[in-house]
């Protein structure tokens, strides 16, 4: 079977030799039927270990691409800006940025949700619900020919080693980090999601993520963008490789981590333009090229937010009282019954 090389990891070389100040690494390649495809890492701004990091993936479902071309805008615009931008600049003399844009290459270059194996990698990491709901989403062990496939639990698919490894050595001498992981998703609003998704109690450092979303209510009271709530909210499922990444960081470390998932709402670009429901891939990617800057414009706001967030260290100067009163909020707001 034929599938041509995601035109984003073209993007991505591109950019490394066109911007000395970008460093491209490469965590491992992927082998299907004979042919190779890298995963690549490329990071800007502080190299110091300690520094606060942005840490921000795409394309762990392969029919999302959308997120990788967020991040790549992204990161184009920094480049762009940094050539006069000495606020910017400031910024990123202290924090990292660090990018994964296309966590699942084969999938993108297959057109499909898993990886070449059949395996969901957000289904994939060895967690298991507490009380999984029978649905097929949760996470399903019976074929890779169905979607949601968790695959081998007990050994990750060679995606989520490699950029676990880089991940979590990363976050594990980072002062704070906060990660945003791209998808897209069929629903009519964009939500951001924090764990867990394999149970329905509040994670032990709730108060982080009501200070992120609470912070960015007050300072953008214009912002009605994002729905932001805990995963299960809206399913429980098996495998999450959020809800794994974020216990074992918390095994090493005691420095914040923040992991939040950004589900683009779909259906807002699929229904000015159903002809989209004919592709399968199409659900997941706005197609006309207006729609794509449309949708890279709507979060250049919220990536922003996030660097600013660290670069002022919110995360870390969060006294006792303050954490009371964060997490007492919080679950009044998500957790009513605790
Ligand atoms: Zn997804």
């Amino acid at each position: 079977m034929f599938a041509a090389t995601p035109r984003e990891l073209g993007h991505i070389h591109e950019y490394a030799e066109r911007y000395s100040e970008l460093s491209l690494s490469t965590l491992t390649h992927i082998e299907h039927q004979g042919f190779e495809m890298p995963i690549q890492q490329l990071s800007l701004g502080s190299s110091h270990p300690s520094a606060p990091c942005l840490i921000l993936t795409g394309s762990i479902h392969g029919v999302e691409r959308i997120g990788s071309q967020i991040i790549l805008a992204f990161i184009r615009s920094l480049l762009k800006r940094r050539q006069w931008d000495s606020q910017l600049n400031d910024t990123l003399n202290k924090i990292r940025i660090l990018t994964v844009p296309v966590v699942n290459p084969w999938g993108v270059a297959l057109k499909t949700r898993s990886n070449h194996r059949g395996v969901d990698l957000m289904r994939n990491a060895p967690i298991t619900a507490s009380n999984p709901r029978y649905q097929l989403h949760a996470g399903q062990s019976i074929s890779p020919k169905l979607p949601w496939y968790r695959g081998n639990s007990a050994k990750m698919e060679q995606e989520l080693i490699a950029v676990s490894n880089s991940i979590l050595k990363t976050t594990q001498s980072a002062s704070s980090t906060i990660v945003l992981d791209l998808h897209s998703g069929f629903g009519t609003r964009d939500r951001l999601w924090f764990p867990f998704a394999h149970h329905n109690r509040p994670p032990e450092t709730l108060h982080q993520f009501y200070l992120i979303y609470s912070q960015f209510r007050k300072s953008f009271p214009h912002y009605e963008l994002y729905q932001f709530e805990p995963q299960w909210h809206q399913y429980t499922t098996h495998g999450d490789f959020w809800d794994w990444m974020y216990l074992r960081h918390y095994q090493q470390s005691t420095s914040p981590f923040v992991p939040l998932t950004l589900e683009l709402g779909s259906w807002l670009w699929v229904k000015k333009n159903p002809m989209q429901l004919l592709s399968f891939s199409q659900l997941f990617h706005p197609t006309k090229p207006h729609r794509i800057k449309r949708v890279q414009r709507r979060h250049s706001t919220l990536l922003s937010y996030l660097m600013q967030v660290l670069y002022n260290e919110l995360l870390t100067q969060v006294n006792n009282n303050d954490r009371l009163m964060l997490t007492k909020k919080a679950k009044k707001l998500w957790y009513p019954s605790y």
